[in-house]
């Protein structure tokens, strides 16, 4: 399979560094806030690449870091007056509440910066005594003259780096420069967070965590690392010249992917720009498979435009596989119809086994066609767009074949599959959404009670409740 890298800047032929096993490491969240939908379509995105590399018969370890230190989180805590430690910590809490409602459950480990100091404060020694890296009254800073070829993931000149810089600080070589270990001793600091260093009391810089935390797990060389693309320049070749220059050894990674954006109006959703909507918010209108398949819907490295018109359109288009299985399910087990287990959820293993044993490698030559597109698509770097394409001409092309059941047992097992890759359950029916007994029951009781308001004379509230209900599309005549 091919996997797009963006140091190549080509697709490359995956295969692993340590053939057992693939090092996955994605950049995670600053725990300041709640995460909003554009994390969650980078998180998602990550999720689906570790389910497919898995379903290739690849064995995946996907590390991620959680930044529980950070200017941004003891700047909040200190506008809310609460400890900024709490404050990460609760906010990494929620993180992770979000990312499983999101079905993103594929991570292995979690890796708290704060947890890793020691390997932090050893890894800055290491690049001091290589001679990378010198210590100042306020901090210590990577010399990013020693590292001729930096900036070769971004394709950018060290002068670049300039744009990134904040604070002009006169103890510092070159005003390029990044900051491995932050002094924090100085009075207008106190009551912020520290550790002690052989530098002085005080903190970590950003770049320097994630290469501590994967130096640890990893080693020196991985596989993969991944992250928005916001995180190229100046973060992730910051990571590469520090990773290289204190083991000697290159490549740190043998792909580096990236996640397009998620835009509103055509600009980055983003905290400081305000234009965002938390996860949590967003779950309140739409499950976390409507947001998934809105996802997916989009290759990872493309942006995504976010619409509530999209977002139906993902809500409808996964009621309508979901229909086409059931309908699937009555034919191989006519009678068997409502909200009866479907033979198989996607946490399910028995029946998954069970399912196995049709082989839908061998069904009718039209429909194996989409069923190859569908894989051929996401060998491709990928390509959710076009897999999911294959699902809807698969639909089509089903209505005009015959089929005994033996066949509709692995056209099931392959929406298990299909399901398990994109950790969206098609197999699970939800009839929750079309009327029932108790919906028209339902009607019935507020039908009671409006006629009793009206009786009472009590037309305003009356009136309120037939208008909400005709906002439901629920027509009402007195
Ligand atoms: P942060 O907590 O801001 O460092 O972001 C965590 C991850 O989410 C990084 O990989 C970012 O690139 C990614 N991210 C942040 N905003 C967006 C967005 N609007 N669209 C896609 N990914 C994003």
């Amino acid at each position: 399979m091919k996997v797009y890298s963006t140091m190549t800047r080509e697709k490359e032929d995956l295969y692993s560094l340590f053939t057992d096993k693939i090092k996955l490491f994605v950049c995670g969240p600053t725990v300041y806030d709640d995460a909003h939908i554009g994390h969650g379509r980078t998180y998602i995105s990550f999720d689906m690449i570790k389910r497919y590399l898995e379903f290739k018969g690849y064995s995946v370890f996907y590390l991620q870091n959680i930044t529980d230190i950070d200017d941004k989180i003891i700047n909040r805590a200190k506008e809310n007056n609460v400890d900024s430690k709490l404050l990460a910590k609760k906010f990494e809490k929620r993180f992770i509440e979000d990312m499983a409602k999101l079905n993103v459950a594929s991570v292995n480990y979690f890796a708290r910066a704060t947890d890793h100091i020691d390997e932090i404060i050893d890894q800055i020694q290491r690049l001091i005594d290589k001679g990378f890296a010198y210590a100042t009254e306020t901090g210590v800073y990577f010399e990013v003259a020693k590292k001729s070829d930096f900036g070769k993931l971004a394709n950018r000149n060290i002068d670049e780096l300039e744009t990134h810089r904040i604070n002009v600080d006169s103890s510092k070589k070159s005003p390029n420069d990044f900051a491995l270990w932050k002094n924090r001793e100085a009075p207008e600091y106190s009551g912020e967070p520290v550790w002690p260093s052989p530098w002085g009391a005080g903190r970590p810089g950003w770049h320097i965590e994630d290469t501590a935390i994967t130096e640890k797990y990893f080693g020196p060389q991985y596989d993969i690392h991944g992250g928005g693309l916001d995180l190229i320049f100046p973060h992730h070749d910051a990571e590469i010249a520090q990773m290289e220059a204190v083991s000697g050894k290159e490549p740190l990674v043998q792909y580096w992917m990236h996640t397009g954006f998620l835009n509103v109006n055509g600009e980055k959703m983003s905290k400081s720009l305000g234009n965002f909507i938390t996860i949590r918010d967003l779950l309140k209108n739409y499950s976390g498979e409507t947001f998934r398949l809105f996802v997916l819907a989009t290759h990872y490295r493309s942006p995504i435009d976010f619409s509530e018109v999209s977002l139906h359109q993902a809500e409808k288009n996964l009621e309508n596989i979901r229909k086409f299985i059931a309908n699937l399910d009555e034919k191989i087990n006519p009678g068997l119809t409502g909200n009866l287990e479907y033979l198989i959820s996607l946490d399910d293993s028995e029946l998954r086994e069970e399912l196995l044993k049709f082989d839908y490698g061998n069904i009718d030559s039209t429909l194996k066609e989409h069923i190859d597109m569908f894989f051929n698509s996401m060998d491709d770097d990928f390509s959710t767009p076009k897999a999911i394409a294959a699902i809807f001409s698969f639909i089509k092309a089903f209505k005009d074949v015959d089929l005994d059941v033996k066949d509709l047992l692995a056209i099931k097992h392959w929406f298990a599959d299909v399901s398990q890759i994109l950790g969206i359950d098609f197999l699970k029916y939800d009839n929750s959404s079309s009327s029932s007994g108790n919906d028209v029951e339902l009607l019935n009781i507020i039908a009671d009670v409006r006629s009793k308001l009206r009786a009472e004379k009590q037309y305003d509230l009356s009136d309120e409740i037939r208008d909400k209900l005709v906002e439901l599309g629920i027509e009402v005549s007195d």
